[in-house]
């Protein structure tokens, strides 16, 4: 095998690898990824916002029950002063026993007050309960495409390691000073360096060579390097 045929062979592996790494970086799951985690910032801020509401519900009950506690304690303490005997004022009696009733009365309307109020926590705690369901399964998502990723990448990493395998061997038949310009060209020439001549055609760039310049090659030593006239990449001839 001529030395150029060698470096075809690096050449269709370092294809292969570049391949390969544009392959693990543009992997599609990625882009899912992305999706799903921006799903799940948008749910923790719904339940964010649902946890808001429900602290501000919570704490008006509150309010009600301490409410209802200390009227509670004026009633009963009242309600002990009427029924202890020490007050004998009919009119004093009387004026204890309408304050009784008006706390009572006042009682019964923040107790319903607070009815109210369960039953409008009631469907915030069940919007609660779907956003966190909602959590749940983009989380059961996200570790399903989190496992899809780590084995889609272990197997390109499997092909890149035998890739590299195998271009490392071929490397080791090309002479040393054919690599500064092999690396230079694929740098210039989107990875491509070197290329057959297939006829007059350049399988680098798909053009025609002039009849002039196929001529010229075929009289060429086979060891001498032979450019492209149109992609400037090496060629490799029969
Ligand atoms: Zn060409």
């Amino acid at each position: 095998m001529s030395h150029w045929e060698s470096l075809l062979v690096v050449q269709g592996h370092d294809t292969r690898v570049d391949q390969l790494e544009h392959r693990l970086e543009t992997l599609p799951v990625r882009g899912r990824l992305a999706e799903v985690a921006e799903q799940i910032a948008a749910v923790d801020a719904q339940i964010a916002a649902v946890d808001a509401r429900l602290g501000d519900l919570r704490r008006s009950q509150q309010r009600l029950e301490h409410e209802v506690a200390s009227l509670s304690e004026r009633a009963n303490q009242a309600e002990k002063q009427l029924y202890s005997g020490s007050v004998g004022n009919p009119r004093e009696l009387q004026a204890l026993q309408d304050d009784v009733a008006s706390i009572r009365r006042r009682i019964s309307q923040i107790e319903d007050d607070e009815l109210e109020i369960m039953e409008l926590t009631e469907p915030v705690d069940v919007e609660r309960a779907d956003l966190v369901a909602a959590r749940g399964r983009l989380d059961a998502e996200t570790q399903r495409l989190n496992d899809e990723l780590a084995e889609t990448e272990a197997e390109i990493a499997s092909e890149l390691a035998e890739e590299r395998r195998e271009r490392d061997a071929a490397a080791a038949s090309v002479p040393d000073e054919l690599w500064a310009e092999y690396d230079a060209l694929r740098a210039q020439l989107g990875g491509v360096a070197i290329a057959r001549l297939v006829g007059s055609t350049c399988q680098g760039c798909h053009l025609a060579l002039s009849a002039v310049e196929v001529d010229r090659i075929r009289k060429l030593s086979p060891d001498e390097p032979v450019h492209c006239e149109e992609c400037g990449r090496l060629l490799v001839r029969d």
